[in-house]
């Protein structure tokens, strides 16, 4: 990623940046990088390949989008940059963000997911974006179709690639990499490193920097972790008093499978509580709904599977609540990364039931202790 061709320099954090991007940061209201930004800006613009252990919440997307606003060159309609992402939601808040940080360089985003009308991506396209954002199927699509071109790509940024491989990317995933330039520079980030996504950094990436930002320090020292031993049968009752005890300002209710999730958020309703639910069975449009409404702080409580809420960056959740136990500990520590955001408190509630004790254990294991029990009342 050499050649940045604004010349004046601005600092930020002891970063130097042009200023028009140094202006957007400003807008954006960041004053400092935070950490993974402070390690990997320098790293991308510099044009080596990086591979980036990271999760949603640690300004993991500013740190391959300020580079990737640097490098793309507004005077050229073609597209120079391409971000591929697991999920619609992660692909609309990154390339939200890119948007924000390309503010002051008149630079085009096409946003190219499954789902939403084709019309405004094929306008976007046509219009000459140069940076593309979106989820694998529908970049395939648009390159089956000839309606999107990647032989002109300088930078690939891979998103949550081992959600990517959960969800059966990869192979969409490779399929891409090879329409796109050998000489182009690759940035892959993951909040783990599976076998898998460590043999596609090898063949596909050019002797990559590593980074770390474990998560557990983030999350260990800011989130307060609670479990309580609940029956199955006995979750509702449970929740009902866990929100009428913390109140919580704004919590996601994370349920193993959509029928929970559309049982729980009934029940809630029925309760007269304010709470909307999010699945991947819904149509897009609702989603979308549902989210911004969250986002805004119009609504306090979502509902909602994993793979739904999955890399959804939501600021000030004041509460993440595993009605059902995540399976396992990484997506545990992933989950309660929602809260606690940028130093904020945040509260982690866990219900442990009959059948739970094996997942309790490696949480525990995870987090060196920090989980502490607390009783319901419902049970004296
Ligand atoms: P991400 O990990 O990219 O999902 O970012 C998490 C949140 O941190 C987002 O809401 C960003 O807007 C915010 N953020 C990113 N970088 C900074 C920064 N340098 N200072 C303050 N907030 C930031």
């Amino acid at each position: 990623m050499q050649a940045v061709a604004h010349d004046v320099k601005e600092d930020f954090g002891g970063l130097e940046l042009s200023a028009p991007v140094a202006r957007a940061i400003a807008e954006m209201g960041y004053r400092e990088p935070t950490e993974i930004q402070a390690e990997t800006i320098p790293i991308l613009l510099a044009g080596r390949d990086m591979l980036g252990q990271a999760q949603t919440g640690t300004g993991k997307t500013a740190a391959f989008g300020i580079p990737l606003v640097e490098l793309v060159d507004p005077e050229r309609p073609v597209v120079q940059a391409l971000v591929l992402a697991p999920t619609r939601e992660l692909a609309s808040q990154i390339s939200e963000e890119i948007q924000k940080l390309a503010m002051h360089r008149g630079i085009r985003t096409a946003t190219v997911y499954g789902g939403a009308p084709m019309g405004r991506q094929l306008l976007d396209l046509k219009l000459g974006a140069q940076v593309v954002v979106g989820t694998p199927g529908r970049i395939l699509d648009h390159l089956s179709r000839g309606t999107m071109r990647l032989n002109e790509v300088r930078y690939l940024i891979l998103d949550e690639a081992d959600r990517m491989l959960d969800m059966g990317f990869m192979p969409d995933v490779e399929r891409i990499l090879r329409r796109t330039p050998r000489t182009r520079q690759t940035a892959l980030f993951s909040a783990t490193m599976p076998l898998v996504v460590r043999i596609l950094a090898r063949r596909h990436m050019k002797d990559p920097v590593s980074i770390q930002v474990k998560p557990e320090e983030r999350t260990v020292a800011e989130v307060d972790q609670i479990y309580y031993e609940v029956a199955q049968q006995d979750k509702p009752a449970g929740l009902e008093l866990i929100l009428k005890e913390h109140q919580p300002e704004r919590a996601i209710i994370f349920c193993r499978t959509q029928v929970a999730v559309d049982r729980v958020t009934r029940f809630l309703r029925a309760r007269k509580f304010d709470v909307e639910a999010i699945h991947g069975s819904m149509s897009q449009q609702h989603r979308e709904r549902v989210m911004a409404d969250f986002r805004r702080g119009e609504l306090p409580l979502l509902v909602a599977t994993n793979v739904a809420a999955r890399g959804l960056d939501i600021n000030e959740v004041s509460h993440v609540i595993n009605y059902d136990i995540p399976e396992e500990s990484e997506s545990y520590i992933h989950r309660i990364g929602r809260t606690a955001r940028m130093g904020r408190d945040g509260v982690a509630i866990t219900f442990v039931a009959e059948w739970d004790e094996d997942a309790l254990a490696e949480i525990k294991k995870a987090v060196n202790g920090a989980l502490r029990q607390e009783r319901l009342t419902l049970y004296g």
